[in-house]
């Protein structure tokens, strides 16, 4: 279990098998063990590679050619809502700069922030529109 699992771990009453779990550790909808993803978040190199089936139920990420491809009105929410949050902390509380600081203030944290919207985009596209139901057999040998 990595630093990051232990830290959601403890924030969470139903740990194990609650969704907002799996969002946050990019676990599968099905089983909610197994994880989408085969390198941690901060390798910067790598963060984008994820498993075709699932490690523990197979279920198969890429549900049907390019499904993936709708993870990006996901990320570009996000966008948006990390730009707006961006441009009033600007605003407000550091009184309306240069029209290149909102600019390159935004780029950096875009940049910054790549793999997390990345990664983000698909897990919660995949978990809300996947069509793939929980089966809580696959849990049944942790408890
Ligand atoms: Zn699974």
């Amino acid at each position: 279990m990595s630093r990051f699992e232990i830290i959601v771990f403890s924030m969470s009453s139903h740990i194990t098998d609650s969704v907002r779990f799996a969002i946050l550790n990019a676990k599968c909808p099905q089983c909610r063990r197994g994880n989408m993803f085969k390198y941690k978040l901060w390798n910067l190199t790598k963060f984008y590679k994820f498993h075709i089936l699932c490690p523990v139920c197979n279920l198969r990420f890429d549900i049907e050619p390019g499904f993936f491809i709708g993870a990006m009105y996901i990320s570009y929410a996000m966008i948006v809502i990390m730009v707006g949050i961006i441009w009033f902390v600007l605003y407000v509380i550091f009184r309306d700069p240069e029209f290149e600081v909102y600019i390159a203030v935004i780029f950096s944290f875009n940049l910054v922030l790549l793999p997390v919207l990345f990664r983000y985009s698909r897990v919660i596209y995949l978990h809300a529109f996947g069509g793939v139901k929980y089966n809580h057999q696959f849990r049944k040998d942790l408890k």
